[in-house]
């Protein structure tokens, strides 16, 4: 029986699993790890850092009897050069770039190390063990603080020449006066991460109703019949169904898997998503795109990385 360690890296926290070669989550840990605070001066200060919280965090794993463990894989927010395991750069991370992550965990772990990009674990998680199975293409979104999404094309995972492909949170759904536009996080207008994260249905929701809520207790509003979380989650679904139309035209794939926070309200969202799908689809794909929610769940990225482990 062979086991790997797999770890989905978020802002706040890593999340730690040994999963066995059937993609079984046999043991799992959650540990507050401020990875992005930014103490660091220099960029070897900041790497130190990263290499020490991730090793603090692995080594009491790695030296557990119970599952021997044969490699690391994780998913890490930043891009990737192919798959090299070097880091090119980090939105959260802004000091990080050209580092050598997987080679330096790997020297101080004692173990073959694997990494790449967390949403793109994500969909191959999908892919491996997912609503992806069997699927030649797919395009795996996760809707929480942020938007992710990666690719599998041909069943491999496409990551662009820099790292930086599917972009998918950072499409323009709106084109109106800069006035009306929301500001994304990137410093762009428009972008669909604005209107369909869980993060913006909150603040579209919190700025009409001069209210608090965080995203859940807004899904929960719209759950009891609260008419106006229910139009914000709507509008969530139109945006998020504009932005998969422009993605369908680029790569025609039909295999399409939502994740995270926003999924939760499904049944609210799907409608208007497909509406405004086939809406603004090319006439021969209406109606053949096949949108579906993750069985994963939460758990794809960390299935992604432990496959990527398996794998290399
Ligand atoms: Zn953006």
């Amino acid at each position: 029986m062979s086991h790997v360690l797999a770890a989905d890296i978020g802002g706040t926290n890593i999340r730690l699993a040994i999963i066995d070669e059937h993609g079984n989550i046999l043991d799992e840990s959650r540990e507050q790890a401020a990875l992005s605070q930014h103490t660091s001066v220099s960029q070897v200060v900041a790497e130190t850092h990263v290499i020490n919280i991730l090793s603090k965090a692995m080594q009491p794993i790695l030296q557990q009897k119970t599952y021997p463990i044969d490699a690391v894989g994780i998913g890490f927010p930043g891009f990737f050069r192919g798959n090299s395991g070097i880091l090119a750069a980090s939105p959260n991370l802004p000091l990080l770039h050209d580092f050598h992550l997987a080679a330096l965990l790997s020297d101080s772990l004692g173990k073959a190390v694997v990494v790449q990009n967390d949403a793109l674990c994500a969909a191959i998680g999908e892919h491996s063990h997912g609503v992806g199975q069997g699927q030649q293409n797919i395009l795996h979104i996760t809707l929480g603080t942020g938007i992710g999404s990666g690719l599998i094309l041909n069943n491999t995972p496409y990551s662009g020449e820099h790292g930086m492909a599917m972009e998918f949170g950072h499409l323009c759904v709106d084109r109106s006066n800069e006035k009306n536009r929301r500001l994304c996080g990137c410093g762009n207008y428009g972008c669909v991460e604005a209107y369909a994260s869980a993060t913006a249905v909150a603040q579209r929701f919190n700025e009409k109703h001069g209210s608090e809520h965080s995203a859940k207790e807004v899904f929960e509003l719209a759950l009891q019949g609260h008419q106006h979380a229910i139009n914000t989650i709507h509008e969530a679904g139109q945006y998020l169904g504009m932005a998969i139309a422009e993605a369908v035209k680029l790569l025609d794939v039909t295999t399409i898997s939502i994740s995270g926070g926003l999924s939760h309200a499904w049944d609210l969202l799907y409608p208007s998503m497909t509406d405004a799908l086939d809406n603004n689809l090319i006439a021969p794909l209406k109606g053949n795109i096949d949108v579906r929610r993750s069985i994963l769940d939460d758990n794809a990225g960390l299935l992604g990385a432990a496959t990527i482990a398996r794998e290399h």
